[in-house]
């Protein structure tokens, strides 16, 4: 399909490769600044990990991978669009989010904060007026946080901001707790579990263990924008934010193509001039590339090896994903019947173990086991938002994550259904019988429905601390920026990293616009001075003991869509195909 075929033949100012809410975001700023921009597709939808379909029963709509949306509702990039001038209507369900533990007490999050601080209260009486001090600091900061989250890197100014406003003891603090496992701030604020849980389990949204350093400002981020901001829904679907993001661009004079997968993008003299497209057809473009691509595609299959540093690419295979995931949709004949209160109104349920059982369901994914206690995110879409089923009834989303293997089998999936069944039924008895429908998601159908989630991976890559900032997606300079001109990383893996909130897209879109601008030439010069500072070869001065690695390993084999973990399979072991 080509939306918008009303454009001529002449070259477009900027190509994006890939429709997925980050690409759509990239082209619209880009179309905002006059530029003419061709959005290309692999596939035949839209929208990338912000999708929804009729796939379980007649009536029922279920999101195909991501479903709440905190971080868009809370996103200042987002909300300069105005998308719902273009069709997109949030929903909330009455209270945000719910977690049952496994002794069935349970911990609630509503966006009303008398009711969240009743709810911790009831586990510890004082962590009622401890939450209440939170979200007082956070209200507080919160504009310079968001600002300085999904702002370019470096973000000087919303950090300065963000800076003055806490004063420096303050600044001190929050930096110290940024660099916490949410166990060991969960313990500082609060005494019971009710309050503990909600920052863990909030925390896991990323693939870090509660006791790995950074989880504490994941599970304080999502808690407070929970909060504040409620984990919202499109109504009718995720795919309605793709289609206002789409609708949007359309009215803006961009272009976009599905089932156009991009092979290669074209370089003329190290400079990104166009793609060209599985089917042997060239566009090309007369400003930038911008790839909505995770970083191991970018630069292992649309890009050729010897048009990269080598040391670049040396650094590229430390390259971390994130962990697969086992998605699962039903629909339900009837409401869940949980046993406590405390879920039948959240949005959000997250379930199957506390916080020593987050612990040890990390610990599993480390050491490559399938956890034995899943831990379930799972989403009451209709309670959400009544259009996604029949009235009565309830489409359900949820997932889980599975260690990255070599290989899963079918039985190894379909016995961890059965135990995520298992686990809701235990705090619901009666969920199994209300089954009418299943859509079951493996790592490897994930990936074959969103060319982009490899392995089944959704953050674009581990959002551990060292795979963030200058870090992400490998050594670098912590933008958009690529070692090839006029190429610009747009997706995910680049910072600020995974989840529906546009940051990377519109990082890159800045990027592109300023290095078209009369400025361009120079700041080109000034990054491209630190990257070959950066990506020097270091023979004689390097003290890593990272093999060195042969140019022709790296380069993509065999298919042209074949991904560069596979021409390294059996050699990076973070990056072991599953399939
Ligand atoms: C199961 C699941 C649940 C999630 N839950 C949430 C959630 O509840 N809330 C939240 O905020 N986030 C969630 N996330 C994370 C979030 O969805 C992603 O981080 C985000 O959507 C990534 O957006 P993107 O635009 O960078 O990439 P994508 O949305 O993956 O888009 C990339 C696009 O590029 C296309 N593409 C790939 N290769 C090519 C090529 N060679 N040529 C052309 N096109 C190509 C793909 O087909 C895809 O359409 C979830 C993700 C998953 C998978």
């Amino acid at each position: 399909m080509a939306v918008n075929p009303a454009r001529g033949d002449s070259a477009p100012d900027a190509v994006v490769v890939g429709a997925g809410h980050n690409g759509l975001v990239a082209a619209n700023l880009l179309a905002d600044a006059g530029w003419d921009v061709v959005v290309c597709e692999a596939t035949e939808h839209i929208g990338g990990a912000t999708r929804s379909g009729s796939v379980t029963a007649p009536g029922y709509t279920s999101d195909l991978f991501s479903a709440f949306y905190p971080l868009a509702a809370a996103s200042p990039i987002l909300a300069a669009l105005d998308l719902e001038n273009h069709g997109l209507r949030w929903s909330h369900a009455p209270d945000v989010l719910a977690h049952v533990l496994p002794d069935g007490r349970c911990a609630v999050l509503s966006r009303d904060l008398d009711r969240t601080v009743e709810s911790v209260s009831s586990f510890a009486e004082p962590d009622g007026a401890a939450f209440r001090t939170m979200v007082a600091q956070w209200q507080q900061i919160e504009p310079h946080v968001l600002q300085t989250l999904f702002r370019p890197f470096p973000p000087v100014r919303p950090a300065a901001a963000l800076a003055r406003s806490l004063g420096m003891a303050g600044a001190a603090r929050l930096t110290r707790m940024a660099l916490q496992p949410v166990r060991r701030f969960g313990e500082e604020w609060f005494e019971g579990d009710g309050a503990r849980i909600l920052f863990a389990g909030n925390a896991m949204h990323a693939d870090i263990s509660p006791d790995g350093a950074g989880s504490a400002v994941y599970g304080w981020l999502m808690t407070m924008l929970g909060q504040t901001h409620g984990f919202p829904v499109p109504v009718g679907g995720a795919g309605r934010l793709s289609d206002a993001l789409t609708h949007r661009l359309i009215a803006g004079g961009g272009t976009v193509r599905t089932h156009a997968p991009v092979e290669r993008v074209l370089l003329r003299e190290g400079t990104a001039v166009g793609v060209r497209l599985k089917s042997g057809e060239r566009i090309h473009a007369r400003r930038a590339v911008l790839a909505d691509v995770n970083a191991p595609e970018l630069y292992g299959s649309l890009l050729s090896a010897v048009d990269l540093p080598p040391r670049f690419l040396q650094d590229m295979k430390n390259f971390q994903w994130d962990t697969p995931t086992l998605k699962i949709d039903w629909a339900l004949a009837g409401p869940v019947p949980w046993q406590a209160q405390g879920p039948r109104r959240a949005g959000t349920v997250q379930l199957g173990v506390d916080v020593d059982g987050l612990t040890t369901y990390s610990a599993a994914l480390a050491k490559r086991e399938i956890p034995r206690e899943p831990f379930i995110l799972f989403g009451q879409m209709s309670t959400a938002d009544a259009s996604r089923s029949p009235e009565g009834t309830e489409s359900a989303w949820a997932y889980t994550h599975l260690p990255i293997r070599d290989h899963l089998t079918e039985d190894d999936i379909d016995r961890h259904v059965t135990l995520v069944e298992q686990t809701i039924q235990r705090h619901a008895p009666g969920f199994t019988d209300l089954i009418l429908a299943r859509y079951v998601q493996s790592p490897t159908r994930l990936a074959r429905e969103n060319p982009n989630l490899r392995h089944g991976a959704i953050n674009g890559g581990t959002a551990q601390l060292h795979q963030q900032l200058i870090f992400r997606p490998t050594v670098g300079l912590g933008g958009a920026a690529t070692p090839i001109d006029r190429l610009f990383l747009a997706g995910s893996s680049a910072h600020p990293g995974g989840g529906v909130h546009g940051g990377p897209g519109s990082n890159a879109a800045r990027a592109a616009l300023g290095r078209a601008g009369w400025t361009g030439p120079l700041k080109r010069a000034v990054t491209s001075a630190l990257l070959t500072r950066l990506y020097r070869s270091e023979q004689t001065r390097d003290t890593n003991p990272i093999p060195r690695i042969d140019r022709a390993d790296l380069a993509p084999r065999g298919r042209a869509d074949q991904p560069f973990e596979s021409s390294a399979r059996g050699r990076l072991n973070s990056t072991t195909a599953l399939d």
